[in-house]
């Protein structure tokens, strides 16, 4: 039986997952010797192959879509975060054996904008969508205390489930809001379906910055409409990597070198 430490990634589809080749470098760069791979997991599977992994030794799991929210029915300890989100995205266990769900998303994307020397500090930000990425951000960003945290999406109604779930944050509906936008986070998959437009252009101007949770091909479209306005543009490939880095701290209490991980199969 091999001793390296388990680790993985669970989703359905999972495929197309990076995490395995970002985690290989950060075990490989802390000399540890880990095995990270990707496990196809099926919804009324979620929470057997949880208690199994982990049961046979697993260290730690990340979880993905759509299993983020159902993996807390398998968790006994939820980090603040969660319990704010109800959803989590890296597992692990403590010395009790008891699994806690925490959640690196928005601390990744802070990362990522303070790595980039986005101040979002004082600014009026936009985030476009409102499934599960978009909440995941909300929190981490508002602590950054921008002058304006609002939100928009192509079906009103979620607009409103997220200023009721979030009312202590002081999140707004955009579609009130009349001003300059300084910041619009794109957290749609709208360009997986087709081109990207929003009808918000007379916000916009040559200092709005522009960050796409998608990366890779998937910010083409995303990129090409916010260029039609500014060159400050950004896709999520670093808050991938910073999310994923997070998660291995949790692990092994050590932020891994983020400094230079290689993605070959982002464009994919
Ligand atoms: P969800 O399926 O939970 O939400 C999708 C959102 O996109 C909804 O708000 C939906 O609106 C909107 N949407 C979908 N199609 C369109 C369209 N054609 N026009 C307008 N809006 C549309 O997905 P997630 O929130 O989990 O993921 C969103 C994106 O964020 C994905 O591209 C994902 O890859 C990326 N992501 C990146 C991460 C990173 O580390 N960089 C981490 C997590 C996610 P509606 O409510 O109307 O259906």
């Amino acid at each position: 039986m091999s001793n390296k430490i388990k680790l993985g990634v669970i989703g359905d589809p999972i495929d197309h997952s990076l995490s395995p080749l970002i985690h290989a470098q950060f075990g490989e760069a802390a000399g540890l010797e880990i095995d990270y791979k990707a496990f196809h997991v099926i919804e009324k599977d979620l929470d057997s192959f949880i208690e199994s992994f982990f049961s046979d030794g697993g260290y730690g799991l990340n979880v993905t879509l759509p299993h983020k929210l159902n993996c807390l029915h398998s968790a006994d300890i939820l980090s603040s975060e969660v319990e704010l989100l109800g959803a989590a995205n890296t597992l692990s266990k403590n010395s009790n054996n008891q699994i806690i769900a925490s959640s690196t998303d928005g601390i990744g994307l802070i990362r990522d904008c303070s790595d980039k020397n986005i101040e979002i500090s004082n600014k009026r930000v936009l985030i476009l969508g409102a499934g599960g990425a978009s909440q995941s951000i909300i929190p981490a960003i508002a602590r950054m205390k921008p002058t304006k945290l609002m939100v928009d999406n192509r079906s009103p109604n979620k607009i409103e489930q997220l200023l009721k779930k979030f009312s202590s944050l002081g999140l707004q509906n955009f579609r009130h809001s009349n001003e300059p936008i300084d910041i619009v986070i794109n957290a749609t998959s709208a360009t997986l379906s087709g081109s990207f437009d929003w009808n918000i252009e007379n916000q916009l101007n040559e200092k709005t910055l522009f960050y796409d949770l998608s990366y890779g091909k998937a910010s083409a479209k995303f990129f090409s409409w916010a260029g039609q306005f500014s060159k400050n543009r950004f896709d999520g490939t670093g808050m991938l990597i910073a999310q994923a880095a997070f998660s291995f701290q949790l692990w092994f209490d050590m932020f891994p070198d983020i400094s230079n991980i290689k993605l070959s199969n982002t464009d994919e």
